[in-house]
């Protein structure tokens, strides 16, 4: 789907996806999320909460991506175990205390998309 702003690409679900600073990969909301309109300072409301492997609820273990990966660490699976939490507002990301990456408890900015991730680099061919 497009990108509609220098920070928001359309999902085809009617949401958005967009660049989290926190787990440097792409986060979507769908169209469950309340979207103020704004694509260069977004809200988004409730707030995004993010979590994979043994944080995402229902995991039953013992084998877990984090475990994979420990026990490969020449070919670990790509994936991590994680928790991010956070609040959009007006254009600015609020990660609540509980992520459990290093931008937890910091406000910033909501960056624009890696240019890898733009529509530009997908006209140009380039990877
Ligand atoms: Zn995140
Ligand atoms: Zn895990």
């Amino acid at each position: 789907m497009g990108q509609v702003s220098s920070k928001l690409r359309s999902a085809e679900d009617g949401g958005f996806f967009y660049w989290c600073q926190g787990c440097e990969e792409m986060h979507h909301v769908n169209a469950g999320w309340a979207f103020d309109g704004n694509l260069d300072a977004p809200t988004f409301t409730p707030s995004v909460l993010v979590q994979t492997g043994h944080y995402a609820p229902g995991w039953k273990g013992p084998d877990c991506w984090c475990t994979y990966n420990a026990a490969h660490p020449d070919n670990p699976s790509g994936y991590e175990c994680r928790r991010c939490h956070t609040h959009i507002k007006g254009g600015i990301v609020q990660f609540l205390p509980d992520c459990t990456h290093n931008l937890a408890g910091q406000n910033l900015p909501l960056p624009d998309l890696p240019l890898a991730l733009t529509d530009a680099a997908d006209s140009s061919g380039s990877a």
